[in-house]
């Protein structure tokens, strides 16, 4: 047995956790995820849309939290926070530093090696940074560190929901014993709206059902298509992602925190993106891009999730919705791209921008 017993090693698992950077801790067996019944359901809608990776064999991991590494039996499930205080913009907030998944791996691993160190012994163990066949806000529920909000978030009642979710599977025999949290009962959502009411596209079919074929962040980051027309007004000047449903949010509005991570402090190019002129500036920017401005540009960023061309199509629709006649040249140039998406949302905006002169 460890020495000092379960709830003394889960004590002090936390504070090396909160020592390496992390902001939430919580500690879970692995099992059928409570959501189990509504994730079927969403992906029997298809809310789920091109992202097949959530079907066929990834949603079979994912009924099972045992399934995603054999002989696992918790996960620590850890929260970062990100800067939920940095004024609003056209890229989302989690996106403008550098990429969260490498720095937040080492982390976990460096946890691992932690807890390897401490019982005494080799315990098998896998981090999973946003990446794996599991549903990370169930887990995180599960481990005590918040509910699902309707806008299908997990808010934390001291944190709000502007962190990442990260968590390390580890086998642990009974020669470990390690105190578990208890799972986040309440729904602190009371009779609160704001989240469903805020949303541009009307994305949420009910509380804590998301259509993400309707999400601005899906149509904007996960979509190898056109934009659907009807959609494009509604992404306003949003270029990448949305953070709008988590800005209305009570809960972001009292307790989210100011950016700590200096890794995920803005880059340059989007510090000025906040105004009109300057969404319409990073836009043009984006569109007069070639491969190897973007490679430069997005080194080491979580943007790169969109390739440019996808960029591309987004600048376009966000010059369709506030570009001027200043910004015509570049969309008429795009009349050359090598993709025909990008070529169409071109010469989409021109519309636009010629309608509203
Ligand atoms: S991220 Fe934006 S578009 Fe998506 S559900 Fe939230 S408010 Fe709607
Ligand atoms: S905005 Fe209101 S309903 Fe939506 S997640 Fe926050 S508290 Fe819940």
């Amino acid at each position: 047995m460890t020495p000092g017993g379960a709830a003394d090693l889960a004590r002090r698992l936390k504070a090396q956790a909160f020592g390496l950077g992390f902001d939430l801790v919580g500690i879970t067996t692995l099992g059928e995820p409570a959501t189990r019944a509504a994730f079927d359901a969403w992906l029997e809608a298809g809310h789920h849309g091109e992202m097949s990776y959530l079907a066929g064999d990834g949603a079979t991991l994912r009924r099972d939290a045992r399934r995603p590494h054999a002989g696992a039996t918790h996960a620590i499930v850890l929260g970062t926070q990100y800067g939920g205080r940095e004024p609003g913009g056209p890229v989302a907030r989690y996106a403008r530093g550098d990429d969260y998944h490498e720095l937040l791996r080492e982390r976990t691993r460096a946890l691992h090696h932690w807890l390897e160190e401490t019982t005494g012994r080799p315990l098998d163990a896998r981090p999973y940074v946003d990446s794996g066949p599991i549903l990370e806000r169930d887990l995180a529920q599960r481990a005590g560190l918040g509910w699902f909000g309707k806008n299908t978030l997990l808010i934390n009642p001291g944190a709000g929901s502007f962190f990442f979710l990260s968590s390390l599977f580890v086998a642990l025999g009974p020669e470990v014993a390690l105190a578990t949290d208890a799972p986040f009962a309440a729904d602190r959502c009371g009779s609160c709206t704001r989240c469903l009411d805020a949303c541009p596209t009307q994305a949420f079919t009910g509380p804590r059902v998301l259509d993400a074929t309707q999400c601005i962040s899906y149509l904007t980051i996960e979509l190898r298509g056109a934009i659907p027309e009807p959609l494009r007004a509604r992404i306003g000047a949003l270029l990448y992602g949305c953070d709008i449903c988590q800005d209305v949010c009570p809960w972001n509005v009292t307790f989210t925190t100011a950016l700590r991570e200096s890794a995920f402090a803005s880059r340059e190019m989007f510090l000025d993106a906040g105004s009109r002129e300057g969404t319409r500036a990073l836009a043009r920017e984006i569109l007069m891009m070639d491969a190897a401005d973007y490679a430069a540009a997005f080194k080491g960023s979580a943007i790169k999730r969109a390739k440019l061309w996808m960029l591309q199509r987004n600048a376009c629709v966000v010059l369709g919705n506030v570009g001027t006649a200043e910004d015509l040249a570049v969309l008429e140039a795009m009349g050359g791209h090598a993709q025909e998406i990008v070529r169409e949302h071109a010469a989409w905006a021109v519309g636009q921008v010629q309608q509203r002169r």
